[in-house]
């Protein structure tokens, strides 16, 4: 293992090159204590839902050397998705093909073209990636909790690097990158004081929640995701199309009308969302949602 200490500037610079929005470096410290707290309550609340993977591994997620042994610093890398045209009925973030994919191959090349020591998580390890992005100074966390960088606004997916290696430098966290407290939970009953309940939240219940939708549940705008609340944040003006093709949707994505989605077999269903975030909800489930979102638009005329 090499003991010279990381160049950031350089890294940032490479980051930048490989098409991420932004890039941060924070110590691989314990979360602070205020967030940690707050963590904790949110899950004896039990607003995690059915999201049972959350309850395990706590102290893992507090701690980073716990889930990387030697960690010495955690680089936050975001990358726009906002995409050109969109979908009606599929949340923003999934139009084209899964960021996981797309985020860690390009993570993956970015450790190798700077030599970094240690492991890239895309949202599939105990990170509280919102954390860290607020930490290395890379966003702001808005009213509904997501991180919203400069210039890009909230339209962002978030990676860490969880490296052995020490950086030459550390960022801080932006300026006012705390929400005001007031006001937010007025938007969606899902945005309580104590954080987002996601048995409340359509963004949950649309991909995470398995089996029959309850009754009370209305699917106005979208049937795959929510992006009420990101669109409501002052910072979604910042939002720009990517250059991303990857996020891109397919003309076929595209063209769909409400009538083929009330008709969507099994097979379109594998061809329109090959190698897209979709198929989290399995085809059931997106047949579920369909027949709900179609239901409350006829409620809604
Ligand atoms: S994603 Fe939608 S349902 Fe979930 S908190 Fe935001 S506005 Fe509410």
């Amino acid at each position: 293992m090499s003991s010279a200490l990381l160049n950031s500037k350089d890294i940032k610079a490479q980051a930048l090159s490989l098409g991420f929005a932004n890039c941060g470096f924070a110590k691989a410290e314990p979360v602070a204590e205020s967030f940690a707290k707050r963590f904790r309550h949110w899950l004896e609340l039990g607003l995690y839902g059915e999201m049972d993977y959350l309850e395990r591994n706590v102290e893992m997620r507090l701690k980073p050397d716990l889930l990387v042994p030697g960690v010495k610093t955690i680089v936050s890398l975001a990358m726009n998705f906002m995409p050109e045209n969109h979908q009606s009925g599929i949340s923003l973030y999934a139009q084209g093909q899964d960021y996981h994919d797309v985020m860690r191959s390009r993570m993956t090349q970015l450790m190798q073209e700077c030599g970094l020591e240690g492991r890239c998580f895309v949202d599939t390890a105990p990170v509280l990636e919102r954390y860290w992005a607020w930490r290395s100074g890379i966003g702001v966390l808005t009213q509904s909790g997501l991180v919203s960088v400069p210039g890009y606004g909230p339209t962002v997916f978030l990676g860490e690097l969880f490296l052995t290696q020490e950086a030459d430098h550390y960022d801080a966290p932006l300026p006012d990158s705390l929400p005001e407290e007031e006001g937010w939970t007025k938007l969606c009953p899902a945005l309580t004081p104590e954080g987002l309940d996601a048995r409340l939240c359509l963004s949950y219940q649309t991909i995470e929640h398995r089996g029959p939708l309850s009754e009370e549940i209305q699917l106005k705008r979208t049937f795959y995701g929510c992006d009420r609340c990101m669109r409501a944040t002052p910072q979604f003006a910042e939002s720009k199309p990517t250059e991303e093709a990857a996020f891109q949707p397919s003309e076929a994505l595209l063209k769909m009308t409400p009538n083929d989605w009330e008709e969507l077999t099994e097979e379109q269903y594998r061809s329109l969302f090959k190698g897209s975030a979709v198929k989290r909800a399995k085809y059931d489930g997106l047949k579920r949602n369909i027949e709900r979102w179609l239901k409350s638009r006829e409620s809604k005329s």
